[in-house]
């Protein structure tokens, strides 16, 4: 009966320290609470207001080579890789703000506590990648953010651009096809996958641990999944209920 107790100690001890290690990212920021919307800057802001690790946003290059905040290619009509600013900022967002720039973003992102994890979205042409992320570097600088921001792609090229011209910063690649060998290859920080991807290949979370790697897991929103993946100790989870895995995390 002693020994049972003591496995049973044990175990929860073990359960609350991997809980503790899970980080919470709000996908797109927390758009769920009054008077947010996705990619708003105040999706920003109240992802940072309960204590969120990170806010995920979305970047596109305009046709006109301004940087907006976005997730669809083509939002309300507009799209986003062939329009021009002035067109872009026509767009009011769901809870009456303007589609914000990055510029905007990383203004109010900047006297923050939350991480900015940036996901800059596949252009059609490859050095209009490489312009995109030349010009987001440039804004990182000039906000002064550069150590609180996490970059995320489902572009190959453009997560090989980032880790090029910024050593020291965390690089995750989102497509979900490459092994944590070849992620530890190209010198990322880590997988960030989907769920699916995850789901089949539940080994590449101890592999990307063996290999020094994180894991990022996402849009991971229903109890039994959250559950899953705090199972499997991966490190960050991406999800549009940050208050919920919060409450589980506690
Ligand atoms: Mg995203």
């Amino acid at each position: 009966m002693k020994q049972r107790i003591i496995f049973l100690a044990m175990l929860c001890a073990w359960c609350l320290c991997i809980s503790a290690q899970v980080k919470v990212v709000a996908h797109r920021g927390y758009w769920k609470a009054e008077g947010s919307a996705q990619n708003s800057l105040a999706s920003l802001s109240k992802a940072d207001s309960i204590g969120c690790f990170g806010s995920e946003f979305d970047v596109w290059l305009t046709g006109d080579d301004n940087l907006v905040v976005d997730h669809d290619r083509t939002f309300k009509g507009v799209n986003m890789e062939e329009s021009t600013l002035k067109e872009i900022r026509s767009i009011t967002l769901n809870n009456g703000e303007t589609l914000p720039t990055l510029d905007e973003y990383l203004q109010r992102g900047k006297d923050l506590n939350t991480r900015l994890v940036l996901e800059m979205k596949p252009l059609g042409d490859l050095n209009r990648e490489d312009l995109a992320v030349t010009k987001i570097i440039q804004a990182l600088l000039k906000y002064g953010v550069l150590e609180r921001t996490d970059i995320i792609s489902f572009s190959l090229n453009a997560c090989i651009e980032f880790r090029k011209a910024l050593p020291d910063t965390k690089i995750y690649y989102l497509d979900g096809d490459l092994a944590p060998a070849k992620i530890k290859a190209l010198g990322f920080a880590g997988i960030d996958y989907s769920m699916a991807a995850m789901r089949q290949h539940p080994e590449w979370t101890e592999e990307c641990h063996k290999l020094g790697l994180e894991v990022n897991v996402w849009t991971v929103d229903k109890e039994e999944d959250l559950r899953y993946f705090i199972d499997q100790g991966v490190d960050i989870i991406t999800t549009n209920e940050p208050e919920l895995l919060q409450r589980m995390l506690k």
